[in-house]
């Protein structure tokens, strides 16, 4: 069906297929190289077909992942002081695994799809976060000027309640979904019932006491640098040699870990410190990590 140009033979073309079937041919670039054919899996840049690839065009075929990018909003979402509770939820809302009873059906789970607080409604994740009379309540009573976004799905839902939010507001609104999504499971599992006020305060609660647990973690990190730091638990280095104390501390209000490095000498004096802070959330293992890590360079640099 090619010509000797490397052409679409347009007239067999024509006489054998169908005029869909037609334009998918001749829409197809013919290999000027003449090589033989192989098989190339468009999904994937590099050619090759790989589950990863063909499970997002299946779920992009089926409109449960939206092909514009959210990387953006993904950005703003992990840098959100928020519980891991919280931003978990979240993240299964966007990734479209939050189990309301449509996504279980589309998994083929057999539920009933109404709402479980309107009754009215599939229960589609955007609907029970956010179209739901019951959610749009919760939304009304935390006020802040809410106004109903005629948004079509929940990540642009999300996107612009981010965008028109101070940043001191986003932990507020992403608990209030996880809120929603709690009074959601009460409701379906426990049979209990909450009341609009109960669930926007106890998302005000949730957050104010994991934003205090934060404040309290780092003070007790600054009362173990100065505990640890005792002479009691510190011993001279022998004679002519150096001995490097190193520690960190983490804090993240502002998504910083710090690490100090002392020096001293077989008396006890200081010959130098270092301190040095970093960017980032890290698990405490990892801030000491770095801080041997960054006293050993310094060690390096020194000889
Ligand atoms: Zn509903």
């Amino acid at each position: 069906m090619v010509t000797e140009g490397g052409q679409w033979d347009s007239d067999i073309v024509e006489d054998l297929f169908n005029a869909r079937d037609k334009q998918c041919i001749l829409n197809t670039m013919v290999r000027g190289d003449r090589e033989e054919d192989v098989l190339y899996w468009n999904e994937d840049l590099t050619g090759d077909y790989t589950v990863k690839s063909a499970y997002q065009m299946l779920q992009r075929q089926k409109g449960l992942w939206s092909t514009a990018d959210n990387s953006t909003l993904w950005k703003v979402i992990w840098s959100v002081k928020a519980p891991p509770k919280v931003l978990n939820m979240v993240w299964r809302a966007l990734s479209n695994s939050l189990p309301t009873r449509e996504v279980l059906a589309a998994k083929r789970v057999p539920v009933t799809l109404i709402c479980p607080f309107c009754t009215g409604n599939g229960e589609s994740i955007f609907h029970v976060l956010v179209q739901c009379p019951f959610a749009d309540q919760c939304w009304r009573k935390r006020g802040r000027g809410y106004q109903p976004l005629a948004e079509v799905s929940f990540d642009r839902w999300l996107q612009r309640m981010l965008e028109g939010a101070g940043k001191d507001d986003h932990g507020d609104i992403l608990t209030l979904c996880w809120s929603i999504w709690q009074a959601r499971n009460k409701l379906v599992w426990n049979q209990t019932s909450l009341s609009v006020n109960q669930v926007v305060f106890s998302a005000r609660q949730f957050l104010a006491e994991w934003k205090g647990a934060q404040v309290m973690s780092t003070k007790t990190l600054y009362r173990d640098v100065n505990s640890r730091d005792g002479v009691c638990s510190w011993a001279k280095p022998n004679q002519n040699e150096v001995k490097i104390s190193v520690d960190a501390a983490l804090f993240a209000e502002c998504s910083k870990f710090g690490i100090g490095l002392l020096a001293r000498d077989s008396d006890g004096r200081v010959v130098q410190g270092r301190s040095e802070l970093f960017d980032g959330q890290v698990r405490s293992e990892l801030a000491e990590a770095v801080a041997v890590k960054e006293a050993l360079s310094w060690v390096k640099d020194k000889q």
